[in-house]
């Protein structure tokens, strides 16, 4: 078995949504499925986590979910062909609800668009591929001259750069997605555009109301959220660096810089990093990619990105496979070189954190063959993937399914699903025999076992053990 640190989160979309397609996409890597709420409605999403949970019962490493909400995001409407726009060309955007997306007219669904906007604003849609500039306004609507042209779609996303969009962070739609997501028992929700940790808090009072145990991840989108990124960090999971919306929100120019921020912090608060948009987007086209999307894959992984995120090469990409086992490729030649010392940076506010650093080099200065982790809640894995343990493997077991679905998102981690005894000698022979199993070991092996669940009151301890063939 190769053990792939870096975790991959695959856009299921039309090219990759039937059931056969997903288990090439698990086979070549995936870890992670989003739902990408923008796009799907909730027949289409139902169908294609079905699908998922399919695949679910048969694989040892259960593919995540992850819902992500559209947030406070705005969009063109539907276009019943792509529509070719000239740079120079008048066209007007409007709000009125009778027009969609034609030659001369693309509706925005916002209504304080008029206003938000004076004479002189940029628009960007479609990830800042098409450029706008506001001439006049009108009631309904805005005329603008294309600056930059291109292809339209059916709802494309629509920037105000700079400019802050007048909606709640968890809309009524976002609310109705998210009550679907956990009916459907989906193991993480991505809050879109997050602004500061109050949107978080937001989301909590929503998910409050049900009792399921569902991870968030906030995707920073913007400056505000990158300004107040320390306090989002303090109440996530997870983070995301939307780099498609980042790249536009802020100088596209200083995104490394940008990036760079966002993990270090992750790194300094224990919590799950997330690198997404435009890794291999020429995949969508080519079956290679280029060679600086292969370096920015790299770049990502020696930043010590938990996982990295696929969108347009997975959801409309003519060789979506290809694209994930890309990926794998890059991550197997470069995870060991992971060197940029984040790990230092962890703030190790609790004892539990102290134990999972002290995991990590103890089985670096004995020279482990990796470390185990014992854990009900998921927790004593995180806070040894917290410590970047990038020298050794990190196998955590828990008796819980949901548990073992939500580390498909913690890096350097790989979680199986197995039986737990109050008798912790048997708990190590089981594991023994998955173990066995899975690295089928030429000579003895040793590992540094870590367990939260030892004694009854759930204090971790460490100790070391050898699997003998
Ligand atoms: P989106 O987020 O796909 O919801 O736009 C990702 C990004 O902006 O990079």
């Amino acid at each position: 078995m190769k053990f792939k640190r870096t975790k991959i989160i695959c856009t299921i979309g039309p090219a990759t949504e039937s059931y056969s397609s997903i288990k090439k996409l698990y086979s070549a890597g995936m870890n992670v499925a989003r739902l990408n709420m923008s796009h799907s409605d909730h027949k289409n999403a139902k169908k294609i986590i079905e699908r998922i949970k399919k695949l679910n019962k048969k694989v040892k490493n259960p593919v995540g979910i992850l819902l992500d909400t559209q947030g406070p995001e705005i969009r063109t409407g539907d276009t019943s062909e792509v529509v070719n726009l000239e740079p120079g060309e008048l066209v007007s955007f409007t709000i009125r609800d009778e027009v969609d997306v034609e030659t001369t007219s693309i509706r925005v669904h916002y209504d304080e668009l008029i206003q938000s906007v004076d004479v002189g604003t940029l628009i960007s849609l479609d990830n800042g591929l098409l450029n706008f500039k506001v001439l006049n306004k009108s009631k309904n609507q805005l005329e603008c001259q294309v600056l930059d042209g291109g292809k339209l779609g059916s709802k494309r996303h629509v920037n105000l750069p700079g400019i802050r969009i007048n909606l709640p962070s968890v809309t009524e739609k976002d609310k109705k997605d998210i009550a679907f997501g956990l009916k459907e028992n989906v193991d993480f929700i991505a809050l879109s555009f997050v602004r500061d940790a109050s949107d978080i808090d937001d989301l909590k009072k929503v998910l409050k109301t049900q009792s399921k145990k569902v991870k968030i991840i906030s995707k920073i989108e913007d400056r505000e959220g990158l300004s107040n990124i320390e306090n989002i960090c303090k109440v996530s999971d997870a983070v995301m660096v939307a780099r498609g919306d980042l790249g536009i929100e802020t100088d596209l120019s200083n995104l490394p810089n940008i990036q760079r921020k966002i993990m270090s912090n992750c790194a300094k608060y224990g919590v799950r990093s997330i690198v997404a948009t435009h890794l291999l987007e020429s995949m969508i086209e080519n079956p290679t990619p280029t060679r600086a999307e292969v370096t920015d894959v790299a770049n990502a992984i020696y930043e010590g990105a938990d996982a990295v995120m696929l969108s347009g090469e997975t959801t409309i990409g003519k060789y979506p496979v290809e694209a994930v086992n890309f990926i794998s490729r890059i991550a197997n030649k470069t995870e060991r070189y992971r060197t940029l010392g984040y790990e230092e940076k962890l703030i190790s506010n609790t004892d539990w954190q102290h134990l999972g650093i002290a995991a990590k080099n103890l089985a670096q200065s004995i020279d482990a063959d990796g470390i185990i982790a014992i854990t009900r809640s998921g927790q004593t894995a995180e806070i040894v993937s917290n410590a970047k343990p990038f020298m050794k493997p990190v196998y955590a077991f828990s008796n819980n399914k949901k548990t073992v679905s939500q580390l498909s998102l913690t890096g350097s981690v790989q979680a199986f699903l197995s039986p737990m005894y109050t008798d912790h000698e048997k708990n190590i022979n089981s594991i023994m025999k998955i173990l066995r199993k899975e690295l089928s070991p030429t000579e003895d092996l040793k590992f540094v076992v870590i367990s939260g669940i030892l004694s009854e009151s759930s204090a971790d301890a460490i100790e070391l053990r050898s699997l003998n063939l």
